[in-house]
This record gives structure tokens, C-alpha cells and sequence, in this order.
């Protein structure tokens, strides 16, 4: 496959090795609970436009989940605009971008919203549970825990990205879709 393209099939692959927390958390919820709220919607939905997956499949991936609660003739009537929407097709047409990791990190989810950036907004339990989930050992654990506390949430997940890749991330990680490319440049090489 080229660089910069993900299609459906490739994707739960995908999420495991390259997605950040962010969006693995939102992609994992989506899959358990076959529903997001707005925030979520938007947060993931963007991403994954920003990472590659057109509109056929973007369309494709959230009827496969909504219908299954909502069933199939609710998500074409209240949900398929909002995904052609955010890939500009409808109304102002408008060419949405991917959200930053500053406006994520500042978004204030509510309950039963699942957006928002992990490190800011998990319990420490949950987020501590995410690592383990992730494959971060225990010292690296600690380390990200760390820049938590000090509210150094990009420097957290910038550990992460170094712990999981066993690789340097020199730049940083600013963007969710700037800690996917990296990752896939890595594992691409
Ligand atoms: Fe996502 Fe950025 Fe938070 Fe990492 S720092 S989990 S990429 S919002």
C-alpha cells in the first residue's frame, strides 16, 4: 500500500501499531459501544480523513458500527451527512482539518463523551491501564506518569511514541496525525 493511504481493511491493524491514545481510545469505544457522541465523532472522524481513508470507506466504517444501534435507515438519515460534511461535501463544503493536539488537549469532554486527549482527561488508574495495554513497560510507565503530573501532556505521549517504537521522537509529537506518519515511516522503512 502507498504511504499516506489506509484502507478499511488495513485499519485494525493499524490502530494497534501507528494510532496515538487519542484515537485508539475513540476507535476502541467505537467498536465496543457501535456509537460516539459529537466530540468523539468529530475527533475521530478527521483523523482518519487526515491519515487517509476517503469518503467511501469513511462512510462505510461508521454505518458498519452506527447500524448496529441505531440501526442502518437512522445513521443514513441523521449521521452520513455529518461524515460527508467534515469531508467537505455538504453545506459550506468546507475542507475540515485534523485536530491539533493543543485543541484536543483543550477540549473539555463531558460525561459519556470519550474525546479528548488521555493524558490530560484519564484517571491516572485508566491511563495506567492504557499503557499496559499499549505495551509500555513499567519504567517507561512511570516516566510518561511523570510528565503528567507536571501536565506535560505532549511530552507524555512523546514518551509513549519512544517506548512503543524503541525509537527517538526528536520532533516531539504536536499532532495526532504528525505521531501517525512518524509511526508508519518507522514501521515502512
Ligand atoms: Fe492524542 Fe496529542 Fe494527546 Fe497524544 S498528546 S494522545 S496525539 S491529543
Amino acid at each position: 500500500r502507498e504511504y499516506g493511504e489506509i484502507s478499511l481493511k488495513d485499519i485494525d491493524q493499524v490502530v494497534k501499531s501507528s494510532f496515538p491514545l487519542c484515537m485508539r481510545h475513540l476507535f476502541e469505544k467505537l467498536r465496543e459501544d457501535h456509537h460516539l457522541k459529537h466530540g468523539g465523532r468529530m475527533q475521530l472522524g478527521l483523523f482518519l480523513k487526515g491519515v487517509g481513508l476517503n469518503l467511501d470507506d469513511a462512510l462505510a466504517f461508521w454505518r458498519a458500527e452506527f447500524s448496529k444501534k441505531v440501526g442502518l435507515e437512522k445513521f443514513e438519515k441523521e449521521y452520513a451527512y455529518n461524515v460527508r460534511h467534515s469531508y467537505g461535501k455538504e453545506g459550506k463544503r468546507t475542507d475540515y482539518t485534523p485536530f491539533s493536539c493543543q485543541k484536543i488537549i483543550l477540549s473539555t469532554p463531558g460525561a459519556g463523551d470519550q474525546h479528548g486527549c488521555p493524558y490530560r482527561h484519564f484517571s491516572e488508574e485508566n491511563l495506567r491501564a492504557a499503557l499496559s495495554r499499549m505495551g509500555v513497560n513499567s519504567r517507561a510507565t512511570e516516566d510518561v506518569m511523570n510528565k503528567v503530573r507536571n501536565k506535560h501532556y505532549q511530552l507524555a505521549c512523546t514518551l509513549t511514541f519512544e517506548a512503543i517504537h524503541g525509537m527517538q521522537c526528536d520532533a516531539g509529537i504536536n499532532h495526532p496525525n504528525q505521531y501517525f506518519s512518524d509511526s508508519q515511516k518507522i514501521f515502512q522503512q
